[in-house]
């Protein structure tokens, strides 16, 4: 067995130490791709050999808890939810298996779930039918309005201005949290991506985040910080400083996340991500098993961290 492989199988799940004490730092990349966008490709994304690529790179970064949350959209089963050409085009992988084989490895199973307005029932059902540890909530897509991300299949082209356009965007995201079928909400205000590309919108874009906070404050779902903005044209983390601010008013937690999709991705801007977490005042993040939620101290695995063993192990 590789020896990354083995590091990440022993470490234990609880986050606490053997003497069942103080909860001992983690770091978390839970929204992670094995699977590029070129169909067909399964049976070279879900090998041993790949997710060592993906463990050995996370254990270099001493992050401790890795999973993967393919998108839904690659599996078969998703036509059941929805029918769209880009989702007719990639729904080939099998979801039944794609859980299997994840089981087989170290990593937490996960699955990245769009949210679409109408299809709640059909998205439970398919979410409810595998043990999934975590479910990563996304909205991608405006329904046929067209895509956020996906220049294919612009939204841009349905909305007049870009007031409207955000508007509707986090209309979504607030509905996507209210629906309670996922436990994070990933890249939260995904809508700048193309940044300057795109025209701004003329209001604070405070007063489009509302919605989504407001969700959130009556809600348990988590926050994803996503450092996949980085890569993006708009070159930042999701969420901006001042939605991620209004999350934490409103009493939400954190996940944290690259949207790697490929192993040399995993951990990428983390440095920039911990000291985001650190500016907020954000000292816990979430880690899900079995899609319960606990809170554990921030902090790389391998690192000391004698504030927080000494604190908790006194008390
Ligand atoms: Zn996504
Ligand atoms: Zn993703």
């Amino acid at each position: 067995m590789p020896k990354a492989t083995m590091t990440m199988a022993s470490l234990p799940s609880t986050g606490r130490d053997s003497r069942g004490g103080y909860l001992s730092p983690v770091l978390t990349d839970y929204h992670l791709h094995l699977r590029t966008d070129e169909v067909g490709k399964a049976a070279e994304a879900f090998t041993q050999e790949n997710v060592d690529r993906y463990l050995a790179a996370a254990e270099e970064q001493g992050i401790a808890e890795l999973g993967v949350s393919e998108h839904v959209y690659r599996f078969a089963d998703a036509l059941e939810i929805w029918q769209h050409p880009y989702w007719r085009d990639q729904a080939v992988d099998d979801l039944g298996a794609y859980c299997e084989f994840v089981r087989t490895t170290p990593l937490r199973l996960g699955i990245e779930a769009d949210y679409l307005r109408g299809a709640e029932d059909r998205i439970e059902n398919l979410l409810s039918a595998h043990d999934f540890d975590y479910v990563v909530g996304s909205v991608h897509y405006l329904g046929e309005k067209g895509a956020v991300d996906d220049q294919r299949y612009d939204v841009w082209e349905s909305f007049s201005d870009a007031d409207s356009l955000w508007s509707e965007y986090f209309e979504w995201q607030a509905e996507l949290v209210r629906s309670g079928l996922f436990d994070i909400v990933s890249h939260p205000d995904l809508i700048k991506i193309w940044g300057d590309d795109r025209p701004a919108p003329e209001r604070d874009p405070r007063f489009h985040y509302e919605p989504l906070a407001e969700a959130l404050a009556e809600s348990e779902t988590a926050v994803e910080v996503s450092t996949a903005g980085l890569r993006k044209p708009v070159g930042e983390i999701y969420p901006a400083r001042a939605l991620a601010e209004m999350c934490r008013e409103a009493g939400a937690e954190f996940a944290l996340s690259s949207d790697a999709h490929a192993p040399d991705q995993v951990g990428f801007g983390y440095d920039e991500a911990l000291e985001f977490l650190e500016d907020l005042g954000v000292e816990r993040i979430c880690v899900f098993e079995g899609r319960n939620r606990r809170l554990e101290p921030i902090g790389r695995t391998g690192v000391e961290a004698d504030g927080v063993a000494d604190m908790e192990a006194g008390g």
